[in-house]
């Protein structure tokens, strides 16, 4: 690092800390160290893998949010002394690249087709390692203590022998095949989607009632006709049969006869299917099974063509006769008049329905049938869903694991071809024979046919599911297939963090591979699950909304400590959570409080001080005290944190340090180091090291600039170099000091009770007044702690009693508290005649107040008028004033 710490004077920390200073070179400085790294092999280990961030782009808020929960759990591991590994990486995104690359072509009015294949894998890694450097960059500033000599890519040749494996794998135990099946088609991404990418939102349609000509076999019409009613009249062309109920007797008589298809005049037959619903509708369905997965089943059960009108950029191919060529929905517009004009359209229909659109590009999704490469999902779900159900993987909150098994239970087999450029090409080659595959597990091409030696080789020109390579993450990024020692060492994770709303599309093939390959042994033990981040008013943040927040923008103004602890107190496991700037200045305030505060405490200590600590049980009340609560909070923030209630550990650290330490225990160490007595000094620095090492996994910047400080005067006692390794609190419980703690908590309510009379009555802040405090119970600690009751409350001379008989009773203010009676005699507290002049003054307002408020209430027109609500809420007003009033009056009757 820049500075050289053990050089740099205590005495002289600058007057305000100032992150955009201290972050960046510290940061280095650990690294350097190599305090990222694991480096204890004889611990047991801690690890977690980063879930890869898409190389999109920027980094946003979630991943803030990602990088503060993992971050902490790291450091507190390791600062457990565990053999701690947080392996990072990114991820190749190859949908969402894909697009972003298409995008810029079409600027310059390019389709990657006009460019072909090896330009656009070209420019693409061009953009992909602009962004990857400038994630990892942006990670850092973060403050994430990364094991950066470890990152992965789901794109580099370890992860590409990953992949190639557990294909081969999958195919030769028949868990992956190729099948022409009904898929999600993206006209927009001119792919194959999986089923969870589609996203199904409702939406005005129509219901189109058409009625097609009955015919013979030969195509001559008989005179009648049959309706159906449709919501996609564009795919007409392609109907394959018209099916009714066999139990229908409106159209019974009509099975085994033809009908003639009214847009592209197709004749097809009409059949009997018990799907078909009596009540629906007309009762009659036109069956489409290219583009419909419904009439797909039904077309399998009869033997019925499969006809696919529709060309993957979603315009209509010559199967549509005299619609080819137009888009759908223009086509669909086309037939729908030229059926009115044919006098075949029956009615229309208004309709709302939910329809399915593409995750990544909003457009709607097209079923087509398509040949694809399929993963058998049911048979890996099974024993993912049984390590789930014996508790081998337990999910953080609970309440995830009924949504994992009831989408476990329901899964179907997963589409994993995709016909884009970018991403993981399908180790698969075909030779001239056509039927012949020849499967490759390992890197490289393969040199001949597997099956019938022929050297003639083409690849398969699609891509694997984005999906399919991070779902090997948390043993690919170790090594496998190798049996590497990071595999042996760091597998199974203990955790795996990431956010609720991607655990279909992750976490469940996470698990499903990693068991697969990994012989039933689970990739991690926990799931902890984190909500969305939200702006403040609770919307979600996205570009469109203008209301996106960066977090760098956030670091350069409340510093990196600042944002995480804005975004660690607002989280709880599952939950979504709102960042305000209000939790961003805390956040910055604490950051301040923590330096101030030490700074305060490095001032004290000088040359030849003792700072060893008095022996448990010993020493001043306040000392007992304040280090029976520090021993309180590290007990109990051991159990928030295995709980993974982090928000609640800050909290309380945060509370203890601010509400106890600094505003209560450095007061009264201020009046006895003023008094002579170094007593506290030790304290105040052991409590200070103590909060610095509770908190920095949460803020660890501010934490180890000042720790760094304090180890010149104070050393870690195993020698930690730094508080990034140095040993995290653990309960002494011998510092638990019940007598301590109540006592103190006696001080604190006299020496209030005493600041609220004097707010009360307006004391003159410097001025000292006489009390008397009463109470058998908190007598030892009123006398133990007089000088600073004294000092803090402004209170002189202060009497001590064990009964109220011996405090005056006249003239008196008494205030009861639960451990006593404090009480001020009232002469010389203050000037009553100038009291008096304040009330009256206050009385003639009010009465003033009481008086308008009557005649707004007497006034018909008013209370005719005005709404119910508003009359009430001014008789509301009026019964406050008066209440005021009274107690204005008896506040003057008192002073007589
Ligand atoms: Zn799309
Ligand atoms: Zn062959």
């Amino acid at each position: 690092m820049t500075t050289d710490h053990t050089s740099t004077n205590p005495r002289e920390m600058a007057t305000a800390y100032d992150p955009q200073v201290v972050e960046q070179p510290l940061y280095e400085w650990w690294e350097t160290n190599g305090h990222f790294k694991p480096s204890k092999p004889g611990a047991p280990p801690f690890t977690i893998i980063m879930p890869p961030p898409n190389l999109t782009g920027e980094l946003h808020l979630g991943h803030a949010l990602t990088v503060s929960i993992e971050d902490a759990l790291t450091r507190w591991h390791r600062m457990l002394g565990d053999d701690t590994l947080w392996l990072p990486g990114v991820d190749h995104a190859a949908i969402a690249v894909n697009a972003i690359i298409e995008r810029d072509l079409a600027k310059e009015a390019l389709s990657r087709h006009d460019i072909g294949r090896e330009a656009f894998l070209e420019r693409t890694w061009e953009f992909v390692k602009r962004s990857r450097s400038r994630i990892t960059e942006q990670h850092r500033r973060l403050g994430a203590s990364a094991d950066w000599s470890r990152e992965a890519f789901t794109m580099d040749e370890a992860r590409e022998r990953s992949v190639r494996a557990t294909f081969k794998r999958l195919y030769d135990d028949g868990l992956i095949y190729r099948a022409d099946r009904l898929i999600n088609w993206c006209v927009d991404c001119e792919s194959a989607i999986s089923d969870i990418e589609v996203e199904y939102e409702d939406e005005p349609g129509a219901f189109w009632w058409v009625s097609y000509e009955i015919a013979d076999a030969q195509g001559r019409r008989t005179g009648e006709a049959i309706t159906i009613a449709t919501t996609r009249p564009e795919t007409i062309p392609a109907d394959a049969a018209v099916a009714v109920n066999p139990e229908d007797d409106r159209w019974k008589h009509l099975i085994g006869q033809h009908c003639i298809v009214p847009a592209g005049g197709r004749l097809v037959p009409i059949i009997a299917d018990a799907a078909v619903s009596i009540e629906g509708g007309s009762g009659a369905l036109k069956v489409t099974p290219g583009h419909d997965p419904v009439d797909f089943e039904i077309g399998e059960r009869h033997g019925l063509p499969t006809i696919s009108i529709m060309r993957p950029d979603g315009t209509l191919n010559d199967e549509a006769g005299p619609y080819a060529g137009l888009e759908r929905f223009e086509a669909r517009k086309k037939i729908v008049a030229d059926l009115e004009a044919a006098g075949r359209l029956v009615k229309i229909e208004p309709y709302t329905h939910s329809i399915g659109h593409c995750q990544r590009s909003r457009t709607i999704v097209e079923p087509l049938i398509s040949l694809q490469w399929w993963v058998d999902a049911k048979t890996l779900a099974k024993p993912a869903i049984a390590k789930v159900e014996d508790g081998s993987i337990k999910f953080v909150p609970p309440r995830f694991e009924r949504v994992y098994l009831h989408w476990m239970e329901n899964i179907r087999d997963w589409c994993i071809s995709r016909q884009i450029w970018w991403g993981h090409r399908i180790p698969v080659w075909y030779c001239a024979n056509g039927e012949h595959i020849t499967v490759r597990g390992t890197v490289g091409d393969p040199e001949q046919c597997g099956v019938c030696g022929s050297t003639d080789l083409r690849q398969d020109p699609d891509t694997l599911d984005t999906w399919f390579s991070s779902g090997l993450w948390p043993h690919s990024t170790l090594g496998w297939p190798e049996d590497s020692e990071d595999l042996r060492r760091f597998y199974p994770t203990q955790v795996m963090e990431t956010g609720y709303d991607i655990i279909f599309f992750w976490v469940a093939r996470m698990i499903m591979l990693s068991l697969y390959n990994m012989d039933g042994v689970v990739p991690f033990e926990t799931v902890y699950l984190h909500g969305l981040v939200r702006a403040a008013d609770g919307a979600k943040m996205s570009k469109s909304r203008g209301n996106v927040i960066d977090p760098l923008q956030s670091v350069a103004k409340y510093g990196t400590d600042g944002l995480r602890f804005a975004m660690i107190s607002g989280t709880s496991p599952g939950n979504d959570q709102r960042l305000t700037d209000d939790k961003l200045e805390a956040g910055r305030n604490l950051s301040n409080k923590l330096w101030n505060a030490s700074r305060f405490a490095l001032t004290m200590v000088e040359d030849g001080d003792d700072l060893t600590l008095p022996a448990a049980g010993t020493g001043a009340l306040e000392d007992r005290w304040i280090l029976s609560r520090l021993a309180a909070v590290t007990r109990d923030s051991d159990r928030l944190w295995r709980q993974y209630e982090l928000a609640e550990v800050l909290r309380q650290v945060r509370d203890f340090f601010w509400d106890e330490f600094a505003d209560w225990y450095i007061e009264l160490a201020k009046v006895r180091v003023r008094a002579g007595d170094h007593g506290p000094i030790a304290v105040l620095v052991h409590v200070v090291d103590q909060v610095l090492r509770l908190l920095h996994p949460f803020m660890p910047y501010v934490t180890e600039e000042i720790w760094q400080r304090l180890a010149t005067v104070h050393p870690d006692a195993d020698g930690a170099p730094a508080l990034i390794v140095a040993r995290y609190p653990s309960l002494d419980a011998a510092r638990i000091d019940e007598d301590a703690e109540r006592m103190m908590l006696a001080v604190q309510d006299f020496i209030r009770g005493v600041r609220n009379i004097r707010a009360e009555k307006r004391v003159d802040a410097g001025r000292f007044v006489e009390c008397y405090i009463v109470g058998a119970e908190a007598a030892d600690a009123a006398r133990a702690l007089a000088p600073a009751i004294e000092q803090l409350a402004r209170v002189q001379p202060l009497h001590v009693v064990a009964s109220a008989d011996e405090a005056p009773s006249e003239g008196v203010v008494t205030a009861v508290l639960a451990v006593g009676q404090v009480i001020l005699p009232m002469a010389g507290l203050f000037d009553p005649a100038a009291e008096r002049e304040r009330i009256s003054k206050q009385i003639a307002e009010v009465e003033a107040e009481v008086g308008r408020q009557e005649a707004k209430l007497s006034n018909e027109q008013f209370t005719a008028r005005a709404p119910a609500a508003v009359v009430a809420k001014e008789q509301e007003r009026l019964a406050t004033a008066r209440g005021r009033l009274d107690g204005l009056r008896a506040s003057l009757a008192e002073l007589g």
